[in-house]
Formats: structure tokens, C-alpha cells, sequence
């Protein structure tokens, strides 16, 4: 049989899109018929367990967990990294969130941890809410065996998490400074892991956690597997992955998953003064089952969530100013669907992984254009579809047209009945000039030069 992986470039031993799940498929007639007889007995035995994932080589163990989750067919970053990471590997796997991506790490070393071994696993991510995120997605994988998972991170009270790891965990994950904090106090030995998962390291990086990342790699001895996860794979995480890695495997399906086709992108151009009232008008008219308002700063997250206790909608705010257990309630609530919107700021909003949000509306829009895409990102998850609708000032057609180069798509405008947008203000001098100017006799139009001609299309189009 040809093998469509011949193409790629071995010696770089990079693995890209649908290659790289390919490659698993047909990666070798013997392994492949190993597997084949294998799946068929197993099928035999057990016809409701899903046998996309037995193929992988995943237990019965974690079979029935994934029936219970409702996972049928794995997502492509499964299927690239779940029997690399079986066999023992060293991965480097570029994949943003929302793939799939926690159980593509998870169920190998889940499967490979040995229930009556002590800790044998760690995950280190960027934010406190991802902890919490990647531990209950492990312990539902995990929750056909006896397996024990804890988090560790900061803001939360350290007696209690000491007291969990008293109750000797297989597998912690953690945020890098809780960690070092914890390995300092003597209860944390990494000494004898067997596996040390990096989750997110671009984020890690970004957030300044190198030192942190560099002592904790640094103290595990003996043989082990790492595995690195990042949306973006550059520079500085090759040589980490150099340092800390044995000859890794690159496997690369972002670009599969960077399409923001499943979302339907609008924007409504709206003065600061409207955006309530057109916030409102939208939630009346949408009815979004479940949804994320994102806000640039604190003050208008509090400011919103204010305003919609006042008209009886059943909101929630999460931001910096809150403590670590005010937010875990929230992401709680959220998750469980006890709140219809959540007003957020976008630290709070990192690695928030609640399936099924219909709805992303972008109050304030990012300044960054890549914070756009990780905020739209939040919805049509796993394949679902999604709907992102960005609040845009008369004078933010900038913002919007860098949008669009990132993600090189045209984001439609959205009227939205009922709502009329003010005049943009103008200081009482320019008003009565702009007056002026309406009234003088029309000018020869000037020459337009390229860059004039955009800007003019720009503030037309908003
Ligand atoms: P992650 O990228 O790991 O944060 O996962 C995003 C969401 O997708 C989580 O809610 C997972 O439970 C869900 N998920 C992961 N893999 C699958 C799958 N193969 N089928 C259905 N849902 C999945």
C-alpha cells in the first residue's frame, strides 16, 4: 500500500494537518493489521464502544469513559498524537484549544500510568482556570478507573491543596509558580514522573513562567515522556523542546483548526453610548442558549453585568478583581449552564473550554487582532457551529480591517432591527464646522491616492 506520508520531510520528522493523522492510519501493514484483529475482537465483545478510538490502541478502560462523553470519532489532533504518545514518544503537538487536545495527551498517559504506582504524571499550564479545566476533563476520561487527578494553582488556599495531595494523586496539574511552590515545601517530588505534559507553553511563555519551566523540567530525573502542546511552535519552545525532549516528534494540525468557518462573523457599528442598548436588543432578538460578552477592561465587565441584573437577565461576571474561588463558582455556573451570559475580561476568559457556546459577542473590540480569534475561538467548538458579533465605534475601522488580514476573511455587516446608531460626537466647535462644510457649495472631489481610497471605503462600510 502507498503510503501519503512519503511526501513529507522524515529527517525534520514534522507531521503536518491531515498528514499527520493519515500517517497513523497507514503508517505500517503490520502494525495496521496488529490493530486490525485487535479492533475486531474487541468489537466482537464490546459493539457500542467507539471503535475510531479502539483502533488508536485505547483500552476498554477508557472506552466506556468516552461513551459516557459522547466522544465518537477522535479530532485530528487525536488521531495524530494518541498512539505516538502510546508508544512512548516525545511529542511536540501544535494544536490550539478547543481540538480535542487535553485528551489526545490525556488518554495515553492516562492508559500508561500504573494505578498502583504514586504520582507518575504532570501537566503544567498557564492560568488557574485551565488547571481546573484539564483536571476535570482527566478525571472524566479517567472515570472508569481508579485513577486520581488534583490541581494545584495559585489563589487557592494551599492547606487544601496540600491535603489533596496528601491523598497521593497518580497525576497533578498545575500552574508552574504553585508547583515550584509546593516542590520548595518538600510535598511536590517529580523525581520519579514518568510523564510531564506542557500545556499551552506559548501562553507560559507569554506570561513569563520560562524560569519556572526551565526549574521544573529540570528536576525530573530518570526516564520519562514529555509531550509539549502550544498553538504556536517558534524559537524559544524548540529550544526548551531541544533541551528537554529525546529525538521529538512534531506533529502539526493547527492549520486545520485555524479556519474560523463554522463561526458566522458579523459586526454592528454602534457608538459607546449604544452599546447597551444594542447588547440588550441583540440577547431579546438572538435568545443565545448559552454566551460570552467580552469587555477590554474591568470596570465595563462590572458596568454590564450591572445593567443586565437590572433587566433581569441571568449574567455573571469574571475578571481580574475577582478571587480565585468567586471565579471558580462562576466557571461552575457557566459550565453547568446556570447562566445564560458571562461577562468577561480576556485574562479571566484564557482556556475557557465550556462546549456548546452558541454566542460570542465582542463588547469592546481587542486591540490585538489575534485576541479576536482566540475570543470568537471560544464557540463552534468540536465541529459545532458558532455565531461572533463585534460592537465596532464609528472610528475603529482600523481594528477591524487588521481583523480581517489576520484572519483573511471580510466580517460582514450586521443590521440589527430596532437599533439605530447615534451620530458620532463631535466636540460643539467641529460640529458647527462640519455644519458649515455641509452647507458650502461642493467642492471638484480630490484625486484619490490607493491608501486614501480604503480609508474612504473603511468609514463608509462602518
Ligand atoms: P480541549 O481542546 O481538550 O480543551 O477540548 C475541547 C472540548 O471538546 C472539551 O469539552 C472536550 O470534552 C471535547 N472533546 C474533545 N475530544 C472530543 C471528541 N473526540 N468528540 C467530542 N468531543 C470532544
Amino acid at each position: 500500500m502507498s503510503c501519503p506520508c512519503r511526501a513529507i520531510d522524515e529527517s525534520r520528522r514534522i507531521i503536518t494537518g491531515r498528514y499527520a493523522a493519515l500517517r497513523i492510519c497507514k503508517a505500517s501493514n503490520g502494525i495496521q493489521a496488529g490493530r486490525n484483529a485487535r479492533r475486531c475482537s474487541l468489537m466482537q465483545q464490546h459493539p457500542d464502544l467507539p471503535e475510531a478510538f479502539a483502533e488508536l490502541g485505547v483500552e476498554v478502560r477508557f472506552l466506556k469513559a468516552l461513551v459516557k462523553l459522547n466522544f465518537v470519532k477522535p479530532s485530528d489532533i487525536q488521531l495524530a498524537m494518541i498512539p505516538h504518545a502510546l508508544e512512548g514518544k516525545d511529542i511536540l503537538g501544535q494544536a490550539r484549544t478547543g481540538t480535542g487536545k487535553t485528551a489526545a495527551f490525556g488518554l495515553p498517559i492516562l492508559q500508561n500510568i500504573d494505578p498502583d504506582g504514586r504520582l507518575q504524571a504532570i501537566c503544567l499550564v498557564p492560568t488557574r482556570e485551565l488547571a481546573v479545566q484539564v483536571t476535570a476533563e482527566l478525571t472524566r476520561l479517567s472515570q472508569c478507573t481508579d485513577l486520581h487527578i488534583v490541581a494545584v494553582y495559585g489563589g487557592q488556599k494551599v492547606a487544601t491543596q496540600l491535603h489533596q495531595l496528601g491523598r497521593k494523586p497518580h497525576f497533578v496539574v498545575g500552574t508552574p509558580g504553585r508547583v515550584m511552590d509546593f516542590m520548595q515545601r518538600g510535598v511536590l517530588n517529580l523525581q520519579s514522573l514518568k510523564f510531564a505534559v506542557l500545556d499551552e507553553v506559548d501562553r507560559m511563555l507569554d506570561i513569563g513562567f520560562r524560569e519556572d519551566i526551565r526549574n521544573i523540567l529540570g528536576r525530573i530525573h530518570g526516564d520519562h515522556q514529555t509531550i509539549f502542546v502550544s498553538a504556536t511552535i517558534e524559537g524559544e519552545i524548540r529550544r526548551l523542546a531541544r533541551r528537554y525532549m529525546t529525538d521529538p516528534m512534531e506533529l502539526d494540525v493547527s492549520k486545520d483548526q485555524m479556519t474560523v468557518d463554522a463561526i458566522d462573523q458579523s459586526y454592528v457599528t454602534a457608538e459607546p453610548r449604544d452599546k447597551y442598548r444594542l447588547l440588550r436588543l441583540i440577547l431579546k432578538q438572538e435568545q443565545p442558549p448559552i454566551c460570552i460578552v467580552f469587555c477590554n477592561t474591568k470596570a465595563v465587565a462590572r458596568k454590564i453585568t450591572k445593567k443586565l441584573h437590572a433587566d433581569d437577565i441571568n449574567a455573571m461576571e469574571i475578571h481580574g478583581d475577582l478571587a480565585q474561588n468567586q471565579r471558580d463558582r462562576v466557571m461552575a455556573s457557566f459550565r453547568n449552564h446556570k447562566i445564560d451570559v458571562l461577562v468577561a475580561t480576556d485574562l479571566a476568559a484564557r482556556g475557557i473550554d465550556v462546549s456548546e457556546i452558541s454566542h460570542i459577542i465582542n463588547y469592546d473590540i481587542p486591540q490585538d487582532p489575534e485576541v479576536y480569534v482566540h475570543r470568537i475561538g471560544r464557540t463552534a467548538r468540536m465541529g459545532a457551529k458558532g455565531v461572533a458579533i463585534t460592537f465596532v465605534g464609528n472610528d475603529q475601522g482600523k481594528e477591524l480591517t487588521t481583523i480581517e488580514i489576520l484572519i483573511n476573511e471580510q466580517v460582514r455587516h450586521r443590521e440589527v432591527e430596532g437599533f439605530k446608531a447615534s451620530e458620532p460626537w463631535q466636540p460643539p466647535a467641529e460640529q458647527a464646522a462640519a455644519q458649515q462644510a455641509a452647507e458650502a457649495p461642493a467642492k471638484p472631489a480630490p484625486k484619490l491616492t490607493l491608501a486614501s481610497k480604503f480609508k474612504t471605503r473603511r468609514r463608509r462600510r462602518l
